[in-house]
């Protein structure tokens, strides 16, 4: 997933080593990400990227779920959130491969705006397969993957009846129980600035997990002007809209992440208004010249630190 991991508990004794529990984590890791990385050009979802066949594909149950997860949460919002988006995202130079960047132009923009959109993915979920409708198809998981992995991960630590931990992969969390000492795992929501370590928000966190996009670690700068790894799929250019950064609660940690991603494209109002309808909490971060203006929504003020 380009990224790198971290598992913390604090229960005084556990049923397993770290050496085993370690294992059992990075097989796990390894497996999904034998599924569905798209930095693995073997992979099972870089199999079926690559492949120029319409029509249905088999691939292993696990992954048709989340995709059709990922499929319900374009759905809901608004087509903000689109796993078909990767032609887009290697235009804007954001995709797996390392091109040397130029900027797109609109033609190019209009020709990858043919082989995406959600509607051309289709997900049987027995037999497991999902469907190319057009032979462009390209599915990118990046925005769910992570999430998804951590609640994975949080499945092994419950399993071996761990109480209390905490599990991060890339800047998506889940919680559970409480930290050494018996206070609440506190996680910090950064100020989305250019210079790291400066604290916004603390959250408490609770059995829940939490993911944050923004855009302050990954962006182009072109023409003196910041470019988001966040892609309206519906315009074709990155998302604009003064939004730094956004922090998604949700009791799974892949559907935080998605719609953390889904709301940097809708902006602050929209966001506002879907995560009513869809139970989530969190935190969206607008700038205002150099003040940042925290906004909260749903549960939200019940998780900030005190
Ligand atoms: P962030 O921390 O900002 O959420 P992620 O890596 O979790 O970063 O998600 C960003 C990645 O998601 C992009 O690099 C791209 O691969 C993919 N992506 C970009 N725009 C969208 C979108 N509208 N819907 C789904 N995935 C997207
Ligand atoms: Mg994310």
């Amino acid at each position: 997933m380009g990224t790198s991991y971290s598992v913390q508990w604090s229960d005084v004794s556990i049923s397993i080593s770290t050496s085993e529990l370690k294992d059992l984590i990075e097989r796990r890791l390894d497996q999904i990400n034998s599924l569905m990385s798209t930095y693995i050009p073997n992979s099972q979802l870089s199999n079926f990227n690559q492949s120029r066949e319409t029509g249905w594909h088999a691939i292993d149950g696990e992954l048709a779920q989340l995709v059709a997860l990922a499929l319900s949460i374009s759905k809901k919002s608004d087509e903000a959130f689109d796993i078909t988006v990767g032609p887009l995202v290697n235009l804007w130079g954001f995709g797996p491969s390392e091109t040397t960047f130029t900027f797109p132009t609109d033609t190019e923009i209009n020709i990858a705006k043919r082989s995406i959109g959600y509607q051309n993915l289709e997900v049987r979920i027995d037999p497991p397969a999902i469907n190319k409708k057009v032979a462009d198809l390209y599915v990118d998981l990046s925005a769910i993957a992570k999430g998804y992995a951590v609640d994975e991960v949080a499945q092994i630590l419950d399993d071996h009846n761990i109480l209390n931990y905490m599990v991060e992969i890339g800047g998506e969390i889940k919680g559970k129980g409480v930290a050494p000492h018996g206070t609440p795992w506190r996680i910090g929501i950064e100020t989305p600035n250019f210079e790291r370590g400066k604290i916004e928000k603390i959250i408490s966190l609770g059995d829940v997990g939490v993911a944050t996009s923004g855009d302050y670690r990954n962006f182009i700068e072109y023409e003196g002007k910041h470019y988001s790894h966040t892609i309206d799929p519906r315009s074709g250019y990155p998302a604009d809209h003064h939004l730094e950064s956004v922090t998604v609660i949700h009791e799974s940690t892949a559907i935080a992440d998605a719609w953390a991603t889904a709301f940097m494209v809708l902006g602050p109002k929209k966001s506002i208004q879907l995560s009513n309808t869809n139970n989530l909490s969190g935190v969206l971060i607008t700038r205002d010249n150099d003040n940042y203006v925290s906004t909260v929504f749903g549960e939200m003020q019940s998780y900030l630190a005190k």
